[in-house]
Parts: structure tokens; C-alpha cells; sequence
């Protein structure tokens, strides 16, 4: 698998724990998705971590996986990666099984986990080209410098990078055995604002090259502006699936308008409403364009400014928390964490 220096594989499967009888739903290594999984479940002594999820991502799509800490999340993506067991479901990445075919897999993938532990005294360019020398078939080192962003530091060693740097590497390191497919596990954690956005400038080029990502995170804004389809995962089961836009029927629900008014103007009854304790008027409408159409006309007519004025519709963080609110899996039970995660999986 790309990018895994330092990482342990997963427990030791359970006998009679790879997957369904009856074999995959799509032809090996074809197909319309690039992963595929029908009533996956996973259970650790006791804790149900994983709950009969349905995942499609086709190719070329950039997906989210969203959801509150201990959803699931992780045991979902570390089982696609063939990295852990299933106790039981369908599961196929780009047409294979990656637990019984996890050879099929593994070179056409790539991982970018929280923290890589690469060599600190290597350059940029080094470090590069050795992981290029472990595929077949690796993309030019060049191009990959410069797919991420890191020309100018490629003659500079590891150890002297920033952290929004050292991440444009992981990223590297990931793309240059060339995979179809990309998982980013919170690709920017820790970033600052320009790094965050310098980050996902790099991550739409992986789908400019028609690459698939599955990413997951915990920043609403940045599944907004990556995600082609996101879904939304709580106590192990994925409560809402759609685009950032439409997610929990977002685009259906009224919008608010809210303004504030100098002294005791008074708009038309229906542009009106509640004042505000911060001080705005505040009304909902199922016509925003008729709405302010009239509300606006209303103020230039009369000489009035509406300061502040906005319309405003749930965000993708409001849908989120009313999501996951009644259903946060999040119990800090559990047996303690394999050896993947505790050396590095996650930072
Ligand atoms: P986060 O956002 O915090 O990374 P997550 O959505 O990735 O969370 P998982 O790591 O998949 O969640 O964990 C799901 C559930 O399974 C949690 O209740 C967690 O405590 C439990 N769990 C995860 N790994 C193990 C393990 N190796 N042994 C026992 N329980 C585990």
C-alpha cells in the first residue's frame, strides 16, 4: 500500500472473518465504484464500532466521511484500506476485497495518515524518489513535486519543513506509486488558514487527474469545499448521505433575512419581524428574491439603510450537529487501541 512508512498491519484476522460468501458484487477490478460496501460491521470485544454501513463512491469522486469522534469512521476506512477485519458485509475498493485481496489493492491505493514518519535528513527530492522506487510504475518525481506545491523546497531536508509543508510531502509520498485511489485521514489537522487552503488547492488537483478521495474530517468547511458527496456518520451507522448543498435537505429549509433598521423605520408587516437582542430584525421567507426585492425597494424609497443585511440558510455544520446530536457514539469505552493507531495513525 502507498505511503505507509512505520505502519503495523491490524490484529490478526479472525478465522472465517473475510467478508461474505458468494464473492464480490462487481467484476475484480472494474465496475462503477471505486469502493463499494453493503452492511459492513465491525465489532471490537463487545464494542460496536461499525453498524451496517452502505458506502458507494465512484470514481474520480472526492467523498467525506464526516462525524464525531468514535463514530466509526476510522475501524470504516482502515477496513477499506485492508488494514483491519470485518466481522461481516460486502466490501470491494476499485472491484477488489481488501481483506482477501489485499495484494490486488495495495498498489493502487494510496494512505495519507495524520503523521508519517519519514526520514528527517533526507531532501524533499530523496525522500520522493526512494518511495517512487518501491512501485512499479511510479509517477515522475518532478511532477509530483510539483502536483503539491513544494518546488522550491526540494532540495531542502525533511526536519527543516513546516508542518503545512510536511504535509504536502505525506501527500506526495502517497501519489507518486500513481494510485487511483486516495484516502486522506484529516488532512489538515493543525494547519493554519493558508496552509488549510494551500492544502485543498492540492487536493483538487488529485481530482483534476481524475483520482478518487475519500477523506475524512472534522471541519465542515472543508468538506463544503472538497466534497463531491459527503456522508455523515454516527454510532457506526451513516445517518444522512448527499452533496455539502443538499445534506439533510438543507437547501429546502427557509432562509432567514435579517437586517438592522436606524431609529423607528418600519418595513411592510411580512419584512418585518422580532428584533433581535443583538439589535437585527430577523424574518424567514420561502421567496428570498421576491423578499428582498421588496424589502430593498421599500428602503430606497423611504431614504433608509438596511444595515448588516443578510440571508442566512442552515450551514453544513448546523445540519451536522442536528445529525449527529441524538446519535454521538462516543461512549470512551473499548479495548485499547491496536498498534497501528498507537505508533502513528493517528497524531
Ligand atoms: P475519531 O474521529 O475520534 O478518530 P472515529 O470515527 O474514527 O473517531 P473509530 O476509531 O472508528 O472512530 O472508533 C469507533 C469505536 O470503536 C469507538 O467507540 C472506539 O472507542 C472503538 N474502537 C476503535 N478501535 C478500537 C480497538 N482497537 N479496540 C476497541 N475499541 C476500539
Amino acid at each position: 500500500m502507498n505511503a505507509l512508512p512505520g505502519g503495523t498491519a491490524d490484529e490478526a484476522r479472525a478465522p472465517g472473518t473475510a467478508g461474505p460468501a458468494g464473492g464480490d458484487a462487481q467484476p475484480e477490478g472494474e465496475g462503477p465504484s471505486a469502493v463499494h460496501v453493503r452492511g459492513l460491521v465491525k465489532t471490537y470485544s463487545g464494542v460496536q464500532a461499525v453498524n451496517g454501513i452502505d458506502l458507494d463512491i465512484r470514481r474520480g469522486e472526492i467523498f467525506a466521511l464526516l462525524g464525531p469522534n468514535g463514530a466509526g469512521k476510522t475501524t470504516t476506512v482502515e477496513i477499506l484500506e485492508g488494514y483491519r477485519s470485518r466481522d461481516s458485509g460486502e466490501v470491494t475498493v476499485l472491484g477488489f476485497d481488501p481483506a482477501r485481496q489485499r495484494a490486488r489493492v495495495k498498489n493502487r491505493v494510496g494512505i495519507v495518515l495524520q503523521s508519517v514518519g519519514v526520514e528527517q535528513y533526507l531532501t524533499v527530492r530523496e525522500t520522493i524518489t526512494m518511495y517512487a522506487g518501491y512501485f512499479p510504475q511510479p509517477r515522475p518525481v518532478d511532477e509530483v513535486i510539483g502536483l503539491v506545491g513544494l518546488e522550491d523546497k526540494s532540495g531542502s531536508r525533511v526536519i527543516k519543513l513546516s508542518g503545512g509543508q510536511k504535509r504536502r510531502l505525506d501527500v506526495a509520498i502517497a501519489l507518486v506509486g500513481n494510485p487511483e485511489l486516495l484516502f486522506l485521514d484529516e488532512p489538515t489537522t493543525g494547519f493554519d488558514p493558508s496552509a488549510r487552503h494551500e492544502a485543498w488547492d492540492v487536493i483538487k488537483n488529485l481530482a483534476a487527474l481524475g483520482k478518487t478521495v475519500l477523506l475524512t474530517t472534522h471541519y465542515m468547511d472543508e468538506a463544503q469545499y472538497l466534497a463531491d458527496r459527503v456522508a455523515v456518520i454516527a454510532a457506526g451507522r451513516i445517518v444522512a448521505e448527499g452533496t455539502p448543498a443538499t445534506l439533510g435537505n438543507r437547501e429546502l429549509a427557509r432562509a432567514r433575512v435579517r437586517y438592522r433598521l436606524p431609529g423607528h423605520a418600519a418595513p411592510p408587516g411580512d419584512l418585518a419581524g422580532p428584533v433581535q437582542p443583538d439589535g437585527f430584525t430577523e424574518f424567514t421567507s420561502e421567496d428570498v428574491t421576491q423578499s428582498l426585492h421588496r424589502l430593498t425597494g421599500w428602503a430606497i424609497d423611504t431614504g433608509v439603510s438596511l444595515d448588516g443585511l443578510e440571508v442566512i440558510r442552515p450551514s453544513l455544520e448546523d445540519v451536522y450537529l442536528s445529525l449527529t446530536g441524538a446519535a454521538s457514539g462516543d461512549d470512551g469505552g473499548g479495548q485499547p487501541e491496536p498498534a497501528r493507531k498507537a505508533h502513528g495513525r493517528k497524531a
